[in-house]
């Protein structure tokens, strides 16, 4: 009996280790998040490229991508430090502010783990106000209904520093609201804000939104505080919005602007990035023609512009192999 009982103990051994011995044969299924924005922005776009073109090749490295809407840059920062994102879109300047633990991230302390990962399309400050609202600049904002951003978006970062410039809060405006960006266009057209603020490339689905339920402009983003901005913060630069891209503004609109980068962490496997990058720049061209603000990205400034944390292990070894860095 004793024996019977030890010998089958000895066959279920044996049998746990042919398991374990057959198991990386049978490599498991790794799930990625990318955090990204709202549905009617770019940065939803540049997740679901991205994932289309890791998705393709999931039977050769088994990673399963998907990418969520989510609030924006901040949010995107907080879900990859607390592991719920792996990878995330996020403004350079939001960024840089984050890597450094600067301005809105001091509290929070330095995020010295954040890596770079590639810089995607610029993304100028865009102002789009009712046709009727008096608003000809941004300096015209005190007083009226205004959408300064969830707190989890990148607008409302960049909108937090422009106040600080100008001297106002929320007080400044008849109405601070704090719309996310896929509610802005429908509040500007229903006549519940005078003015929407978006960080964002072009032309993109919010904006086309917003010009065509109701007679609404760009309107630039100029003047003193601006340029001292712009002259302060190394992640701030003159930019123009082209006229065309919208009905009903045909002209060129001045503003600043800032980059969308894609980052991630050292807490993400050097593998997984490495396997997200390659499947980017080897479908290059397919993966450009997916958003219209894609279509003038290069890998050399990809790799180099906007980026403030270091590039992660596994970015940098692609790069490496493709002979893009030494
Ligand atoms: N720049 C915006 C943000 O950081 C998002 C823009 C977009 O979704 O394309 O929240």
């Amino acid at each position: 009996m004793k024996r019977h009982v030890f010998s089958t103990a000895a066959f279920s051994g044996a049998l746990l280790a042919a398991a374990s011995f057959a198991s990386p044969a049978v490599a498991q299924d790794r799930y990625i998040t990318i955090g990204t924005g709202g549905q009617t922005g770019v940065y939803y776009v540049v997740g679901q490229s991205v994932c289309r073109m890791v998705n393709r090749g999931s039977d050769d490295h088994n990673i399963r991508c998907n990418a969520p809407s989510t609030g924006g840059s901040v949010a995107n920062v907080n879900g990859m430090k607390s592991g719920e994102l792996d990878m995330g879109v996020v403004q350079s300047d939001v960024q840089y502010r984050a890597y450094h633990g600067e301005a809105n991230f001091e509290e929070d302390g330095a995020w010295e783990e954040m890596r770079s990962v590639f810089t995607m399309h610029g993304e100028p400050l865009t102002v789009v106000a009712r046709a009727n609202s008096g608003i000809e600049n941004i300096s015209d904002f005190p007083g009226k209904r205004v959408n300064i951003g969830n707190p989890g978006s990148g607008q409302r970062n960049t909108m937090d520093v422009v106040m600080d410039a100008f001297g106002w809060d929320e007080d400044t405006f008849a109405l601070a609201s704090q719309l996310d960006a896929a509610e802005q266009a429908a509040a500007l057209s229903d006549n519940n804000i005078d003015a929407m603020v978006y960080v964002v490339g072009h032309p993109n689905g919010s904006i086309q939104e917003a010009t065509t339920t109701v007679d609404a402009r760009l309107v630039p983003v100029t003047g003193e505080e601006i340029d001292a901005l712009i002259e302060e913060y190394p992640y701030y630069t003159r930019s123009v919005i082209p006229g065309g891209l919208y009905r009903g503004n045909d002209e060129d609109v001045e503003t600043f602007g800032v980059a969308a980068t894609f980052v991630s962490s050292t807490d993400v496997d050097e593998d997984v990035i490495y396997e997200t990058v390659k499947a980017v720049f080897e479908n290059f061209d397919r993966f450009k023609r997916l958003h219209p603000a894609f279509e003038n990205l290069n890998e050399e400034d990809m790799i180099s512009d906007g980026l403030t944390a270091p590039l992660h292990d596994g970015a940098e070894r692609y790069y490496r192999e493709r002979g893009w860095i030494e």
